[in-house]
């Protein structure tokens, strides 16, 4: 099963594609940040330094995230990862890049989900609204001040992560705007290519 990651900014709806993903095709999603959002609420020291940072919208350091890549990827094969909001950097790229070789897996594709940054804020602010309106818990990140500093992390550290797998030959860019089941038929199309 194919390997794969999901690239593109807050809000683009990867973690939708992901959960798809996984129900559709068993493949498990590894999201850094749903990893993170546990350690905070764990209480230990590194949880109370990384909530810090999630809040202000900031990225955390890479030593911390690559490290729980590491823990999942030695945990042995599965039916195909998923890396949702991994790699954020180029040194994070670097390391997946290694800790693929020594694992004996290999990097299939890197789907760029292509969006609109006015819609973005729209969709997650409709998010926010979504969430309070079920009582679920709103993610503290979750509003428009806080979002602002999110996209400019991500135009700054990981957009050129696009650049990084298109001299790799990897990169495909799928319209992230489409509705939510194009988008899924879009993904489905460079996996059973893959
Ligand atoms: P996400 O759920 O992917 O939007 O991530 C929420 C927050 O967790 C981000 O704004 C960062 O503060 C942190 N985070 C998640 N993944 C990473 C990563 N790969 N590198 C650095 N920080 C991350």
């Amino acid at each position: 099963m194919p390997n794969i990651i999901l690239l593109g900014p807050p809000g683009a709806g990867k973690g939708t594609q992901a959960k798809r993903l996984e129900d559709e095709r068993g493949m498990v999603q590894l999201s850094t940040g749903d990893m993170l959002r546990a350690a905070r609420t764990s209480g230990t020291e590194m949880g109370k330094k990384v909530a810090e940072i999630m809040d202000k919208g900031q990225l955390v350091t890479d030593e911390i995230v690559i490290g729980l890549i590491e823990e999942k990827l030695t945990q042995g094969a599965s039916a195909g990862f998923i890396f949702d909001g991994f790699p954020r950097t180029l040194k994070q790229a670097d390391a997946l890049g290694a800790l693929l070789l020594r694992t004996g897996q290999r990097l299939d594709a890197v789907i760029e989900l292509v969006v609109d940054d006015t819609a973005l804020v729209a969709r997650i602010v409709t998010r926010a609204d979504e969430a309070r309106a079920a009582g679920l818990p709103v993610r503290a990140d979750d509003n428009p001040e806080v979002f602002a500093d999110r996209l400019r992390e991500y135009y700054k550290k990981t957009a050129p992560l696009a650049g990084y797998y298109y001299a790799k030959g990897d990169l495909e860019q799928i319209d992230g705007m489409a509705a939510v089941d194009t988008v899924a038929a879009s993904i489905a199309k460079v996996l059973d290519k893959a």
